[in-house]
């Protein structure tokens, strides 16, 4: 057995985060200022599509509805980055990228950060839960683990 990992995930710094958005993106920062986690969804087929491209890619339509979802989600995939590859992160390890299949939007996963989380506890299959960092101009969406309540 190995011994219990006290470390947390850490944030990245909001010096390496630019947010640039255009006509097809700004709906889900928008909605991240406003503390509401959101997807877009063809009107036309239905289908959840993110990021939002201007055509859908099941029937081409250019129609979009942006439907807020319940903020928690599963976490698909991640990695434990240990090593600072710029500067700017040594005092962020370890930090975790992830990617995260939300709730309530069949299809899409979201590419975030899970933080606020013990690394013991960051397992494929975790449940999570959505919280918003403010930065410049807005807010990041990113995951902490849902510990079951006992
Ligand atoms: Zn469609």
């Amino acid at each position: 057995m190995s011994r219990p990992d006290p470390r947390t995930a850490q944030r990245p710094p909001d010096s390496l985060f630019t947010l640039v958005t255009d006509q097809w993106t700004q709906p889900y920062w928008d909605a991240a200022a406003q503390g509401k986690l959101v997807a877009a969804k063809c009107e036309n087929c239905v289908t959840f599509r993110m990021p939002p491209t201007p055509f859908c890619p099941q029937c081409r339509s250019q129609q979009i509805d942006w439907i807020e979802l319940p903020g928690t989600a599963t976490l698909y995939s991640h990695t434990v980055v240990e090593r600072a590859i710029l500067l700017e992160l040594a005092d962020c390890i370890p930090y975790v990228p992830a990617v995260v299949e939300p709730d309530g939007a069949p299809g899409i996963r979201i590419i975030t950060n899970i933080v606020e989380s013990s690394i013991e506890d960051i397992v494929s299959g975790a449940k999570l839960s959505v919280l918003f960092d403010p930065v410049e101009g807005g807010a990041i969406p990113r995951f902490r683990i849902v510990k079951d309540a006992k």
